[in-house]
């Protein structure tokens, strides 16, 4: 059977679209699914229209949160929810073609394990957007080693991947990062981003920077040893500065200098708050997962799990 897990925050206008439109591609192609919608807290009837989706459409079920846990932490909640021998996650606004589902699992069926989406075209995207989002790829592709230049949360991965997944104990995961960094038998499936079928995006530019950073902070320790880098120039420098100094005041010219000096103190001075600033990043990730809270509350669930 094939699960499709569907994060959906704020999506009353898309659920019935995407529940009916993926149900009747998957059924015309008669493949064995279950349908799993994450409401993620949404604020809106989503909740409502999932319930009545899964009332009215065979294999839909859904789960509720308890309030917004962001989306990783709804297609975590999905993964470690669903049968099915292989899953499938996909957005709710439809931007991943749907029609891609099927290629995908064809591609299970020849033994491929994880069977990722590429963006083709990223549609209607802003300058300043593909921009924020260009530099964030290229940073977390040269922080993990991984090209994740056009990857996307739009993947199909196989029961292996899906319960090695659902055994990792740490609690800020990157789901994107984390299905490329366990390896196993990889195919690829081009698609275009489509339009938004309704509503708008759930993504705010602060909710981005906040993306961003989590996610290389839960991937890379490369600014923490950026720390030791920016430690090393520092003591170039300061040898530079120190024999210049120091034959200065041999040869009777100490008195000068303040602007070296200046320059010196205010230079070490925020390095050092930088660095402190970045141990502190980590410092309070750790605490993060050391207080080993659950990713999500589940608050509510519908649809018959075992039927
Ligand atoms: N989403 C979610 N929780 C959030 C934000 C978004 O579950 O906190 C879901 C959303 O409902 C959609 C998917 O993640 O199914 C992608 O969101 P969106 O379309 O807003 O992002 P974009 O396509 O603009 O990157
Ligand atoms: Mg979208």
């Amino acid at each position: 059977m094939l699960s499709v897990i569907i994060p959906a925050y704020n999506e009353d206008k898309t659920i019935r679209t995407a529940a009916e439109t993926i149900s009747g591609i998957l059924s015309r192609e008669s493949v064995d699914y279950e349908i799993v919608f994450v409401d993620d807290g949404s604020s809106d009837g989503t909740w409502k229209e999932i319930v009545s989706a899964a009332a009215d459409i065979d294999g839909i079920r859904g789960l509720h949160f308890s309030r917004n846990f962001g989306k990783e932490a709804a297609m975590f909640a999905g993964l470690s929810d669903v049968k099915g021998d292989c899953a499938v996650v996909i957005d709710c606004d439809l931007q991943h073609p749907p029609e891609k589902i099927v290629e995908m699992y064809r591609l299970w069926e020849q033994g491929y394990q994880v069977v990722e989406g590429i963006k083709e075209d990223r549609g209607t995207e802003s300058a300043a957007h593909r921009f924020a989002a260009n530099s964030f790829y290229k940073l977390i592709s040269g922080a993990t080693g991984m090209d994740m230049s056009s990857s996307s949360d739009f993947k199909l991965l196989d029961r292996k991947v899906v319960d090695t997944l659902n055994s990792m104990p740490e609690k800020n995961m990157f789901f994107r990062a984390l299905s490329f960094w366990v390896g196993f038998e990889r195919a690829e499936v081009k698609y275009d981003v489509q339009e938004r079928k309704a509503g708008q995006s759930k993504w705010s530019t602060k909710a981005l920077i906040k993306y961003a950073l989590n996610n290389i902070g839960s991937f890379s320790t490369a600014p923490i040893k950026l720390i030791t880098v920016l430690g090393l120039i520092m003591m170039i420098v300061s040898v530079i500065f120190g024999a210049i100094s120091l034959v200065q005041k041999f040869m009777g010219q100490a008195a000068d200098g303040f602007t070296t000096v200046n320059i010196l103190l205010l230079f070490s001075s925020s390095i050092i708050m930088v660095s402190l600033g970045i141990i502190g990043f980590y410092v309070s990730r750790i605490y993060e997962e050391i207080k080993g809270r659950p990713r999500y509350i589940i608050s509510d669930r519908t649809g018959d799990k075992n039927g």
